[in-house]
């Protein structure tokens, strides 16, 4: 591993001295390069993965125990440090340690995304209250063997008459039914007539039912159920690709493989990618497992973290459903690992480590000698590649189940079939959703952009409103609380006041919003369809698990039939009477046009038009797009996903593109730009190079400042065969740079803005 300090050579500290004491390298949870000495007293003992509590500087830490030592170099000065001046551990915890699996886990994730070690444990040891003493309550219960020469009361009297065939209970409780009051049950206590116990105060976590009946399942849902079955049964690695439409009883059929897993005694864990929004993901489970499965998301309370933590360390939760960083709990007995949506880019971390959960899940999957599954109805082309090299196996669910079956797709050419101006429905797509609102069927329109205008212009002088921290526009928002317009960076989260003047010009009123978001696109709609029951949705509006309910309570209810949503919406939502699907701009995606454009397109689109017509109405998706020949439209209309995957393969393929060869973004930010140029120009001149390498940039990063940082760019593409993390190790390493310079390695990378 990478980040091991100790080397053999430079050996000053004599080796005798070195055996008198015991040194073990401690791993913490800060963005260190790698692991701290530290020596461990003779009062304590330790084992690999142990949490242990350490000095550093003034403070005190917890941290792991990741291997012994024998001796090691200062991390910061690189040079031998004085072994007199190694600290000692101080505490060991008694729970169950970190399990190997994991330190092997962020080892390699570290390693694989030039993350620094002690950053990946963090992403391990998120939750810092699980090292607090678990909090007791007292409960009481008749002692066996009472005295008898104690003060006897009517009160107490009472409480020992209610007590005398009752299970533990708290005095409160006691006190309440007795009619008595808490400081006679106390009392009591104290002379002896009861016995006291303290119980933990933790969350319960239901095990789930294995009993509950399944659906019986199609010939194609049980060959493929079968096949992950084995797979879990048989313990080993390997990775499957559960492919089918949306419909097709994919979730019916990893929960048999869950089943399986819990049969075996062992944790599953199962990634969605909006994990605080998937109440109808949680109600199925829940009908299929008598149980909610255990959460892991942001949006939990900390004694629920707290919890749930403990409960996976100990095994005690045998299966969990949550966000990307699920994959980091310390499951000490993980049988199997799901990622719904797989191609989803949520599971791609942008901020801090810069990973992609569903690459590492393959590492964590191996680790672990469990299957992975990984399930969607548009896969990655990453994963279709690897389909094909044989390197992960298929299984294909091909029909809808029951009667329910795809949407009809038609293409709006917005050339000919123009909206007015300043409107963006198109008279056709008007007329479609007249027809269904006034059929009593439920309407999406998708605009994948919040608030009310992405842009804000003076007619009088051209000046754009940009936000002074960001190469951005600033989106006008009208939905606020007061509904005066404001100007918001949906980058920094910089927002003002709309201004009454250009800033510029100082011409009144002379600003005019350019192009609709959905609250722009909502205006429209209320003004074409007066009696609709609207509701706009975006990350804004549904941003919990109750907001999200509720919604869905409020579209089954038909208290909705038209939705204006943006891509929040596209994901996994199943409402019976939702029939037409109208995408408002199907070349938004496209601009931009960076390697996934197309991809990403024809995923998002494609989900968006899943929602329609998902039980026995006949869905229709109507595409608005003013390019209907590219590639992507054209395979939406004729349903070709093969077709088009196939297509972008073979184009990554000639052009040496990502999955092809690897890639790798380096990213040089700081606030002063002078200094960005002069980094971003020394690295240029020391760039690695050979036939097999290509380099590109430096230049501005499409964001060229993003929260007041200047940033440059670099896209390093080289063989396979090659390791680009050595080579970008090596690079790194000629470059001298000041503390203020930020470089940030994106291996893989989805974004390069
Ligand atoms: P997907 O995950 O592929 O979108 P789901 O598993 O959500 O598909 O299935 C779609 C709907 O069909 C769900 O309501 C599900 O309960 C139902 N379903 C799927 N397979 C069966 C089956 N074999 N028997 C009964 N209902 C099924
Ligand atoms: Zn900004």
């Amino acid at each position: 591993m990478s980040s091991i300090q100790s080397s053999n050579s430079d050996f000053f500290i004599k080796k005798e001295e070195l055996i008198k004491e015991n040194l073990f390298k401690v791993l913490l949870p800060l963005p260190l390069s790698g692991c701290y000495d530290y020596n461990l007293p003779p009062d304590i003992a330790v084992n690999i993965g142990d949490f242990v509590v350490v000095p550093l500087g003034n403070r005190k830490i917890v941290g792991v125990i990741w291997g012994r030592s024998d001796y090691s170099v200062d991390n910061k000065t690189g040079k031998k440090y004085d072994i007199k001046r190694i600290k000692n551990i101080q505490q060991c915890f008694d729970m169950p340690p970190l399990p190997l699996e994991n330190i092997k886990f962020i080892n390699w994730l570290a390693e694989y995304n030039m993350a620094s070690l002690g950053a990946v444990l963090k992403m391990a040891m998120s939750v810092k209250q699980v090292f607090e003493p678990v909090k007791t309550q007292n409960l009481y219960v008749l002692a066996v063997n009472p005295p008898i020469n104690f003060k006897m009361t009517k009160s107490r009297q009472l409480a020992i008459n209610f007590i005398k065939d009752k299970p533990l209970m708290t005095a409160a409780d006691i006190a309440k039914f007795a009619g008595i009051s808490v400081s006679v049950v106390k009392g009591l206590a104290d002379v002896g007539v009861l016995n006291i116990h303290a119980k933990d105060i933790t969350i319960d976590f239901p095990q789930p039912s294995l009993t509950i009946f399944p659906p019986i399942l199609s010939p194609e849902q049980d060959k493929a159920a079968a096949g992950l079955n084995a797979a879990v049964k048989n313990n080993q690695f390997s990775v499957k690709l559960l492919d089918g439409v949306t419909g097709s009883g994919k979730t019916e059929v990893y929960f048999e493989a869950i089943k399986q897993c819990l049969k075996s005694g062992k944790q599953a864990v199962i990634l969605l990618p909006e994990i605080s929004l998937s109440s109808q993901w949680l109600s199925r489970f829940k009908q299929r497992f008598a149980t909610e499965p255990a959460l892991w998301h942001s949006d939990m309370t900390m004694a629920k973290r707290r919890d749930t933590w403990r409960a996976v360390n100990s095994g005690a939760i045998s299966v969990l459903v949550g966000a990307r960083s699920a994959l980091h709990l310390p499951f000490p007995n993980l049988g199997l690992i799901i990622i719904d949506e797989e191609h989803d880019q949520a599971f791609k971390q942008e901020e801090g480590v810069i990973y992609n959960a569903r690459d590492m899940a393959v590492v964590r999957a191996q680790i672990c000698q469990c299957p992975l599954i990984l399930v969607s109805a548009t896969p990655s082309l990453e994963t279709m590649v690897n389909v094909k090299n044989n390197r992960y196996q298929h299984l294909h669910l091909k029909n809808r189940h029951g009667n329910a079956s795809l949407p009809v797709v038609k293409i709006i050419d917005l050339r000919q079939d123009r909206p007015p101006r300043q409107r963006w429905i198109s008279p056709t797509l008007e007329n479609a959703v007249t027809e269904t609102l006034a059929a009593g069927e439920q309407v999406l329109l998708f605009l994948n952009r919040r608030g009310y205008a992405p842009l804000t212009l003076c007619r009088n002088c051209g000046f754009r409103i940009k936000c002074p921290n960001c190469t951005a526009w600033l989106v006008e928002h009208r939905n606020n609380h007061n509904h005066n317009p404001r100007l918001e960076c949906h980058h920094c989260g910089y927002n003002q006041k709309m201004p009454d003047k250009c800033p510029q010009c100082e011409e009144v009123d002379s600003l005019h919003a350019c192009g609709p978001g959905v609250e722009r696109l909502a205006e429209e709609a209320l003004s074409l369809f007066p009696t609709a029951k609207m509701e706009i949705i975006t990350s804004e509006t549904i941003n919990t698990p109750r907001s999200a309910e509720d919604f869905i309570n409020r579209v089954m209810a038909q208290e909705i039939n038209l939705i204006i949503g943006t891509q929040i919406i596209a994901k996994g939502y199943h409402f019976p009477m939702l029939t037409l699907v109208g995408v408002i701009d199907a070349d938004l995606g496209l601009m931009g046009g960076d390697l996934r454009a197309g991809e990403r397109t024809f995923q998002l689109l494609h989900q968006v038009s899943g929602r329609a017509g998902r039980a026995e109405f006949k869905g229709k998706c109507y595409i608005q797009t003013a390019n209907p020949e590219t590639a992507v439209i054209d395979a939406l209309l004729r349903s070709d996903r093969d077709g088009f995957i196939n297509g972008e393969i073979a184009q990554r393929q000639t052009t040496g593109a990502s999955p092809f060869k690897h890639w790798a973004g380096v990213i040089i930010s700081g606030k002063n730009q002078q200094q960005v140029d002069d980094i971003a120009q020394k690295m240029a001149q020391f760039a690695p190079y050979g036939k097999d390498i290509n380099i590109m940039g430096p230049v501005d990063a499409p964001l060229a400042m993003l929260r007041g940082k200047h940033r440059k760019r670099f896209l390093l593409i080289c063989h396979k065969k090659l390791s680009i993390q050595k080579i970008i190790k090596h690079w790194l390493g000629l470059i001298d740079r000041p503390s203020a310079i930020k470089i940030t390695i994106d291996i893989d990378p989805y974004s390069f803005m």
